[in-house]
């Protein structure tokens, strides 16, 4: 039986990484994201692909690939594709919560389990809750019909057919048939990325996942690269936006420097960070703490602060939403004066 790897996505682009890896008959994906250049291509802020024809439109403009029990059955149904009744992958295994390494995961039939770090479900639970489309950790049928209360056929929502994703979270080495999987920690802009030493029967695959070193846990990062160093690697899967540059700020001194700014400003003082960037929130919140200011957040940020307090290894690492140092913004809706 052949030893592959497949490379649906994530080459000559940035993101959008679905890797097929194959061996004895067992098939697992490295990450099922979304590739965000090509999506823009042809869909927007205000365009997106229909549902009518499940995931006609994504095929069409080759953003997914064909391929038979992979993808959930409700969508399946409405395209050309053959309606496989078994499932033909093992896993998906995510190397972090960014859209685009995991946003397609929707369309991955729900018996296909995933496999993350605590974190990247942490992230994904919250994304799925303040998010009005994306089924991370919970499958919801469409096109469904019911029997409702008179006896009569309803078109069913999603909240109707319910399902829970198997999420297995990792924190040690594990296996899927003949794949050995070793999940090791980096350091990048969202919490909990994981980097892989994958042993096949035929070779040995290291997936870097999204990696830096000027970040609050470069040592992972560091010791990610040393396991990969005394491991018999055969094939190393990386990409890089910044390869060439020589120079990074570290993300220390962006804290020192908003305290600088924010030190010597009388007045209200604006940031604009990326929500699921928690690193950065901490650099404000730190430097809100050491300049005597609140930090303002919305309610996702919040939300998210809220979910990391369950988790033993983050909950000393971020603020809880409570914290006296931060205050949270409720937007008006209809009622209000201004
Ligand atoms: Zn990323």
């Amino acid at each position: 039986m052949h030893s592959r790897i497949t490379f649906y996505g994530g080459i000559h682009e940035i993101g959008g990484n679905k890797f097929l890896v194959e061996d004895r008959g067992t098939r697992i994906f490295l990450d099922f994201g979304m590739q965000i250049t090509k999506a823009n291509q042809y869909y927007g802020e205000f365009l997106n692909p229909r549902n009518l024809n499940g995931m006609g439109d994504l095929f069409e403009f080759g953003l997914l690939p064909r391929l038979d029990g992979l993808y959930r059955q409700d969508y399946a149904n409405h395209t050309k594709l053959k309606d496989s009744k078994e499932k033909e992958f093992d896993a998906a295994i995510l190397t972090h919560a960014h859209m685009d390494h995991a946003a397609y995961l929707y369309y991955i039939r729900p018996d296909i389990p995933v496999y993350c770090s605590e974190a990247t479900k942490l992230l994904m639970q919250g994304l799925q809750d303040t998010g009005s489309k994306e089924e991370y950790v919970v499958f919801k049928k469409n096109f469904q019909l019911y029997k409702n209360s008179k006896g009569e056929y309803s078109r069913g929502k999603g909240d109707d057919f319910r399902q829970d994703r198997t999420i297995n979270v990792f924190d040690k080495p594990f296996s899927i048939d003949s794949i050995e999987i070793e999940p090791l920690a980096v350091d990048h802009s969202v919490p909990g990325v994981t980097g892989f030493v994958i042993h096949t029967s035929k070779s040995s695959i290291a997936y870097t996942a999204d990696l830096r070193y000027h970040g609050r846990r470069a040592g992972d990062t560091q010791k990610f690269v040393d396991r990969c160093s005394e491991s018999d690697i055969d094939f190393m899967l990386c990409e890089g936006t910044r390869v060439e540059e020589n120079f990074s700020k570290t993300e220390k001194q962006v804290e020192q420097d908003v305290k600088d700014i924010v030190g010597t400003t009388k007045q209200l003082v604006v940031c604009a960070y990326p929500a699921r960037d928690m690193d950065r929130l901490l650099s404000f919140y730190q430097a809100a703490k050491e300049t005597d200011r609140d930090l303002v957040i919305d309610l996702k940020q919040a939300y998210m602060l809220k979910l990391f307090q369950q988790s033993d290894v983050w909950k000393n690492v971020f603020p809880q939403p409570d914290d006296r140092r931060l205050r949270i913004f409720i937007p008006r809706k209809s009622w209000g004066a201004d």
